[in-house]
């Protein structure tokens, strides 16, 4: 039988990329999967979101919450890539529906230039045609029923968003705290804001924060809960998705309640 033959390996400085080789050293572990070792840095917010140009603009908006252009957090290969595609589908809907002037450049300089791309599995369909496709125009009428208008609104799927606000709370959660979200935590994402949200979040945080004008957020403790709490990120100043995360038994008592 064939024995495997052993190759020496000089594991140094020298023969790895110095980003793989420190995150070796550190002994740092994937703050997604919480089990395999980091072998890249994730950005949180994801990179995607953020203008190619013009950092020199967003640092003159900066107060001193806030960091330009995200964290780099540890994470392994295959957590990192995980959410790249929902994570262009995210630039791509919030860079046309954004409001700001960062939303307009993110959409000039990423979702623009890349219509003639497919996504993933419609092949042979173009970002353009698939966006086309999800415009749809609504009626609005406004609160007394005297004014009823017509707009534009794209369809935006909601499953890619809440895995996306969820990795993005996750790494806020590890950066803010030093530690991971429990496995066992559940996540619950509106993106209407429900009733009770507006006074909890008129609470004092100490966790706030903001990226330039690319995403703003703040975290409040639910009842005892101490990990987790509510979640409030804004993007682009114009959308805004709430993330709650409970224990397994407080996910329950709310199900109850509501
Ligand atoms: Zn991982």
């Amino acid at each position: 039988m064939l024995q495997p033959r052993l190759w020496p390996v000089n594991i140094s400085e020298t023969n790895l990329p110095p980003v793989q080789y420190q995150l070796m050293k550190s002994g740092l572990i994937c703050y997604l999967c919480g089990k395999n070792e980091a072998e890249s840095w994730d950005h949180v917010p994801p990179k995607t979101l953020f203008p190619k140009k013009g950092v020199e603009h967003l640092a003159l908006t900066l107060d001193r919450m806030s960091n330009s252009r995200g964290y780099k957090l540890p994470t392994c290969k295959a957590c990192n890539n995980l959410l790249n595609l929902d994570e262009e589908y995210i630039r791509d809907r919030f860079s046309i529906v954004g409001q700001n002037t960062i939303a307009r450049q993110v959409f000039k300089e990423g979702t623009q230039p890349s219509y003639m791309r497919p996504y993933e599995r419609s092949k042979t369909v173009s970002k353009l045609d698939l966006i086309r496709r999800d415009i749809v125009t609504v009626v609005t009428t406004s609160s007394d029923g005297l004014i009823t208008r017509k707009v534009d609104g794209i369809k935006i799927d909601s499953d890619r968003v809440d895995r996306v606000a969820i990795k993005i709370v996750k790494g806020l959660y590890y950066q803010n705290c030093g530690d991971r979200i429990l496995d066992e935590q559940v996540f619950q994402v509106y993106w209407d804001p429900p009733n009770w949200l507006p006074e909890l979040l008129s609470k004092q945080s100490p966790t706030v924060g903001r990226f330039g004008e690319v995403l703003s957020y703040k975290n409040v403790a639910i009842k005892d809960d101490k990990s987790g709490g509510i979640w409030w990120l804004s993007f682009y100043k114009s959308l805004g998705i709430i993330v709650v995360v409970l224990n397994p038994q407080l996910a329950e008592e709310v199900a109850k309640e509501s």
